[in-house]
């Protein structure tokens, strides 16, 4: 089964297309990468980026739409609002995950405008962390009840399939809004380097619903899957550099 990725390429190695790429390979399926931005960066910073032309998003995905089994696509940065509209017209019929990035950790802005993420949500499975989520639907969100508030406003007011809002930055514990229920996916703060969880997670998540597991239990795999992750990278940060401070 091919997982479709359309995402920006980080040249620290750590976020974007590279990280989606090992995800959806070290989860057994086939990764279709389809690059939309070119970032300059490194751990530290986001020094700016360049958007592919729209048409050449578009040209990468019609490449391989009809010659692949295509489980599901997986959407991370998109850069711009063309983008996101080419997007959304060759991913029609897809079950899409979109990780709607808006900036780094670093503070470094990854899209024009947070309407060009949402040109993206309509039937989509969403995975914004807390404040993606806060930009999205307009709320504060201190609280795991005021995350649960939050998806239900992506789902019923932008009209998400779904919505995960991730508690990195809050409790560990993730929500997903998902057909009217809410589910609470407690978590607890792993030691590591966590540039690219983001993706890690959203890439995940499509591999499990290519595989075909039901919501829910997608969640609860690919969260185990970014602890994982976040655990060995710990290991790799330090072989990269032995004086990289995790703690
Ligand atoms: N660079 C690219 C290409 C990304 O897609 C992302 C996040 O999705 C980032 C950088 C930022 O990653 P982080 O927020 O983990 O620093």
């Amino acid at each position: 089964m091919a997982v479709l990725i359309v995402a920006g390429l980080d040249t620290g190695g750590g976020a974007g297309l590279k990280a989606d790429i090992e995800t959806v390979s070290a989860l057994g399926e086939h990764p279709l990468p389809v690059l939309t931005s070119v970032t300059y960066q490194n751990p530290s910073e986001v020094r700016g980026y360049h958007t592919l032309p729209p048409e050449v998003v578009r040209e990468q995905i019609r490449a391989v739409r009809g010659s692949f089994k295509i489980g599901a696509v997986k959407i991370g940065m998109l850069g711009s609002r063309e983008i996101a509209e080419a997007v959304k017209q060759e991913t029609e019929g897809l079950t899409r995950v979109l990780d709607p990035v808006m900036e780094s950790s670093t503070g470094a802005k990854l899209v024009d405008s947070v309407e060009s993420v949402k040109v993206l949500i309509l039937g989509s499975i969403v995975t914004p962390n807390v404040p993606e989520a806060e930009a999205l639907s307009g709320l504060k969100i201190r609280s795991i009840e005021e995350m649960k508030e939050a998806a239900k406003v992506i789902a019923e007011e932008l009209g998400a399939e779904a919505v995960v809002i991730k508690g990195g930055h809050l409790s560990y514990t993730d929500v997903l809004y998902w057909k009217g229920k809410l589910y609470e996916f407690p978590g607890e703060r792993v030691e590591g380097f966590t540039h690219g969880t983001g993706c890690v997670f959203s890439s995940a998540l499509a591999v499990f619903l290519a595989k075909g597991f039901e919501l829910p239990e997608t969640v609860e795999r690919a969260k185990r899957f970014v602890e994982g992750s976040i655990r060995f990278s710990k290991a790799e940060a330090r072989a990269v550099n032995p004086l990289w401070e995790l703690e």
